[in-house]
């Protein structure tokens, strides 16, 4: 994905999300005060240190020095790039990030024909399956699985008639294979990709139509068929139904992933709104991230078949580098024969909540996977079981439950002192962050910038006090001409915006701590300290100057302009 990013964008970015619900979607926060707190993500600890700060649009955790914006704790929490980082905030406030490039501007058109033409696919599909008589085995497939027209209507669902040609006699031929609509044939032309199919449209989180499922009314194969990627469809990144589950709910207690699109349908017409179904493919790590965003609990509902408990496996396989403290994922193992669809059917909502309730913590579900066909009374058992054991969990991020899962693994293998886990990595992370800590005694420079990062409207007092900046040659000085400079030319520049200014520059760590820093004044209390600290601030670059001065006409004497100067000065010390 070549081309910058406007700057314009990531300040709009910035300002649409709020941190307290990016964050709180990856890692459950409790109120406390005017913050929100958890236990930190960047290090392993017993009480929270880790705040969230709504007002201010930062976090910081006052325990190993981690802080910064949202994008920030993208960029840390998911190990993105900044390019990534912005990419997931914008999916996170649903837009669509802009770039500066051609390639790109061509990309984005054949991407917004390509979201046209399936919009408009999927409105002749479901007025198919409502007027074309052809549709009638569609009709009465979806009434035999106790669909109601309610539901059709809420997941769109539609018919393909049985035609080689139904989409081509409306749409141009390139956009249709584009789109993943069509399939080119060798002798030039292309001929419709879904025929005679109940068909079930993939929305992306915006409720944009990426693609398509099918489901064949006979016995033909494939009985499943999904659009092929495209620009605009990505098999391993979207799930089936989570617009239509986040419509309902933005923020879920759980999401349970489904087999199938008819897994996920079946549920809602039974009032469950919380599943969504993996496209045809393995669900992958990719997947687990996407659903962590808006649900701290990922429950597992695969059949009860070979397939389903390999499905499982895998998923759960794939979910290692996803699991951080305050994330959990389940597993609900259905009995041999048996899928979502039939099981609500036969014991109803209340009982299938009550089963997801009593489903397997991953830790047990794991070990008890790994030890089959061990005998762990032997030693040899035992050490297959630590082998095995281990490359999963070096996969895991630190924190309390990898720590967890070790310990589980000592009592399983009996190996008191195993320790498996590499600690350079945490002890690099605390390393790295305690050099960022804040001083709690603030220079005065430092006392400013911190005042006036907090109270931008601060740099009214500046302008009125009419620095002589040259005077002032203190450290950090240039750090606040800057500051001062972002700030008047962008009068409502936010906290988050503002350190965007100073990503991957020297004075970043520095920027973020003096952010942070905590002042226990408001109001009118505020302007006086600042407006003292600027005439401190004043008055030092004078003293500074003065004594320059001074010593420069002892040494080797002033010239002219340097003795106006020097009077000056002399003048205003009163
Ligand atoms: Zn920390």
């Amino acid at each position: 994905m070549a081309g910058m990013i406007p700057r314009p964008f990531i300040d709009d970015l910035l300002v649409r999300v709020d941190i307290v619900d990016l964050i709180d979607s990856h890692l459950p926060l409790k109120k406390s005060g005017s913050n929100y707190t958890a236990r930190c993500p960047f290090h392993t600890e017993k009480t929270p240190s880790f705040a969230v700060t709504r007002s201010k649009q930062l976090f910081h955790c006052f325990g190993c020095g981690a802080g910064g914006n949202a994008i920030s704790f993208l960029m840390d929490f998911s190990h993105l790039s900044f390019v990534e980082a912005i990419e997931d905030l914008a999916s996170f406030v649903g837009i669509e990030v802009p770039r500066e490039s051609s390639t790109a501007t061509f990309k984005k058109s054949t991407a917004t024909t390509s979201f046209k033409v399936l919009e408009q696919a999927a409105s002749f599909y479901v007025e198919q399956l409502r007027n074309n008589p052809e549709a009638k085995d569609a009709v009465d497939y979806l009434k035999n699985r106790g669909v109601s027209g309610e539901v059709a209507q809420e997941f769109h669902i539609g018919f393909a008639p049985n035609s080689w040609d139904s989409l081509n006699k409306q749409f141009k031929t390139q956009e249709l294979i584009n789109a993943g609509l069509a399939i080119a044939k060798e002798s030039g032309g292309a001929y419709d990709r879904f025929r005679g199919r109940v068909v079930f449209p993939i929305r992306d989180r915006r409720g944009r139509v990426t693609g398509f499922g099918g489901r064949v009314l006979d016995d033909s194969l494939p009985k499943y068929l999904n659009s092929p990627e495209t620009d605009v469809f990505h098999k391993g990144k979207e799930v089936y139904g989570l617009y239509e589950l986040l419509s309902s709910n933005a923020k879920p207690d759980r999401i349970l992933v489904v087999e199938g699109y008819m897994d996920v349908i079946a549920l809602a017409q039974f009032g469950l709104n919380y599943s969504v179904a993996a496209l045809g493919t393995a669900t992958s790590k990719d997947h687990l991230e996407l659903l962590f965003r808006f649900s701290s609990e990922i429950v597992l509902c695969f059949d009860g078949d070979k397939a389903g408990r390999e499905a499982s496996w895998r998923a759960v396989s794939a979910a290692f580098p996803c699991l951080r403290d305050g994330r959990q994922i389940k597993i609900m193992q259905l009995p041999e024969g048996v899928d979502p669809d039939n099981l609500i059917r036969e014991i109803g909502l209340e009982n299938f909540e009550q089963k997801i309730s009593e489903s397997q913590a991953l830790s047990d579900y794991f070990f008890e996977r790994l030890s089959l066909g061990l005998n762990l009374s032997d030693i040899e058992g035992r050490a297959a079981l630590i082998n095995k054991a281990k490359s999963y969990l070096e996969k895991l991020p630190n924190g309390i439950f990898q720590e967890l899962m070790q310990n589980k693994l000592k009592v399983l293998s009996k190996v008191e002192t195993l320790d498996i886990i590499k600690q350079s990595t945490e002890n690099n992370t605390r390393n790295r962050h305690t050099k960022g800590q804040a001083d709690t005694k603030l220079s005065i420079i430092r006392l400013t910038i911190s005042l006036l990062l907090q109270n931008p409207e601060l740099v009214e007092i500046i302008e009125d006090k009419n620095i002589n900046w040259a005077l002032i040659n203190l450290p950090g000085v240039d750090l606040l001409k800057k500051i001062v400079e972002i700030i008047t030319t962008n009068p409502n520049v936010s906290l988050p915006c503002l350190l965007e200014y100073f990503r991957n520059t020297d004075q970043e760590k520095h920027i973020k701590i003096m952010m942070n820093h905590e002042f226990y004044i408001s109001g009118a209390e505020v302007k006086e300290e600042f407006s003292g600290a600027i005439d401190r601030l004043i008055r030092q670059g004078t003293d500074n100057r003065l004594t320059q001065l001074i010593d420069k006409s002892r040494e080797s004497g002033l010239n002219v302009q340097q003795q106006k100067e020097l009077s000056t000065l002399l003048a205003g010390q009163k």
